[in-house]
């Protein structure tokens, strides 16, 4: 399997320290807000890749973070005068919520940054004690200068970068691009106790030492969306190479949500909350539209492409309805997987080229058309089975189809009731009364050979 890589900026065989596991730590969230779209996004790509090394057969171990002590964090809870756990906690469940919705997969562990203070301390004083890091009157910096090949995974030098930083006012810095180890509490804020002082670890410690202690020495994959390439991912290898510690073997981003060009973050106030995105689409429709676009490329998200998106999914559940409808007796999914391997070997092709998407998702469109064309045929058989392969496909990536009638509430499974009743005794108008009722309550109404249909 071929990625990208962002240290060796360009698409690299994938290989793996253990041939059947792989290996995976994505930064997770700082919980100070309800997730964006932003996070919606790398959050989706990387369930994505996940589902499909677990297509694949590998076992998966799959890492990200929770940062739930953060300066973001103090401010919200200053803002709302409550304590910084319980603002982590609220928003701890909320992401966790939202994910469900998006059918993403629990991380194997979800490691706490609180939770590894000791450890992230030890770190500090090892990097203290090989003189790498020094101290300053409001906490401890790593001495960037000191590193060897700073700038790697950013394709940068060490000057350039320079010249980007943003130096900020009151730190006591050598080097614009020193970054903070641990920092010194005021006060009032949460702290814990270190050789150095009351304090908290900065950002780029936590990742590291939460990568290494549950992953191991080089573990296969770091990723993140691409503004964590610098200067976070840079300063977590930075740390790891001033202990001579194996790091991540590869890494992958992925690209920016974007508004009307601009990326979508919470700095930017740009944002929509996947809870106001799910108030008015199916969660489906926002995977099938990451699907649709490379995961390396900045997505557009609008009111346009999500309705388009709509529509497409739609087009896959009525063919899932449509052969369902039909309870044909199908081989199981892995005589499929036998009869129909062109297909398969064509999928896994194009996941194979760097996560090429938005090839399979043209290919499942075909399979649609084929299917259909099949069973409007009458090789009703084949046809379903076409579409087995569809939905094998998709399932594989996180996309499941279903008939939303399925779940419909008693007063709508009433009116479908009786409207087929009003059909069989030929009540035309009664029917239309129904039909116009159903449309007002937000569903779409099909007459089939087995009755009245609903989805939405
Ligand atoms: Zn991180």
């Amino acid at each position: 399997m071929k990625l990208y890589d962002t240290a060796e900026g360009k698409v690299t065989e994938l290989t793996l320290r253990n041939p059947k596991e792989v290996s995976m730590y994505v930064c997770g969230p700082t919980v100070y807000a309800p997730p964006h779209l932003g996070h919606g996004r790398f959050a989706l790509n990387f369930d994505i890749l996940r589902r499909y090394f677990l297509y694949l057969n590998y076992k998966v171990i799959y890492v990200s973070n929770i940062t739930d002590i953060d300066d973001k964090i103090i401010q919200r809870a200053n803002q709302e005068n409550k304590l910084t756990n319980e603002i982590a906690a609220t928003y701890e469940n909320k992401w966790f919520e939202d994910m469900g919705k998006l059918n993403i997969l629990k991380p194997t562990y979800s490691p706490h940054a609180t939770e590894y203070i000791e450890a992230m301390v030890d770190l500090i004083k090892k990097l203290v004690e090989a003189d790498y890091a020094y101290e300053t009157e409001d906490g401890i910096y790593l001495e960037v200068s000191k590193i060897q090949n700073y700038g790697f995974l950013s394709g940068q030098d060490v000057n350039s970068l320079k010249s980007g930083a943003r130096v900020e006012i009151n730190e006591k810095k050598k080097s614009p691009l020193d970054f903070t180890l641990w920092k010194l509490s005021k006060p009032s804020e949460p702290s814990w106790p270190s050789p150095f002082g009351m304090g908290r670890p900065g950002w780029h410690t936590e990742c590291v030492v939460m990568s290494l202690q549950l992953l191991g020495e080089g573990f296969d994959i770091h990723g993140g969306a691409q503004d964590l390439i610098f200067p976070h991912h840079e300063n977590e290898v930075a740390q790891a190479t001033a202990l001579s510690q194996k790091f991540a073997k590869h890494w992958v981003h992925c690209g920016f949500v974007t508004v009307s060009g601009e990326k979508m973050s919470k700095s930017l106030n740009n944002y929509t909350t996947l809870e106001e995105l799910l108030a008015f689409h199916d969660a489906r429709s926002l995977r099938l539209l990451i699907l649709q676009s490379h995961y390396r490329s900045p997505l557009e998200i609008t009111k346009e492409t999500l309705e388009t998106a709509d529509n497409a999914l739609a087009r896959l559940d009525s063919a899932y309805r449509r052969f369902k409808d039909q309870h044909l007796d199908l081989p199981d999914n892995s005589s499929i997987k036998t009869m129909y391997s062109k297909y398969f070997e064509e999928f896994e092709l194009a996941m194979n080229n760097d996560l090429d998407t938005p090839k399979v998702t043209s290919q499942i469109f075909n399979l649609i058309s084929q299917a259909n064309t099949m069973a409007d045929n009458g090789q009703i058989q084949e046809g379903a089975e076409i579409f087995a392969v569809t939905k094998i496909i998709c399932e594989s990536l996180g996309l499941e189809l279903k008939d939303s009638s399925e779940e419909l509430d008693p007063t709508t499974l009433d009116l479908v009731a009786k409207r087929d009743a009003a059909r069989i005794n030929k009540d035309f108008k009664a029917a239309d009364e129904i039909r116009n009722r159903l449309a007002l309550l937000g569903w779409t109404v099909e007459d089939t050979a087995l009755g009245t249909r609903v989805h939405r």
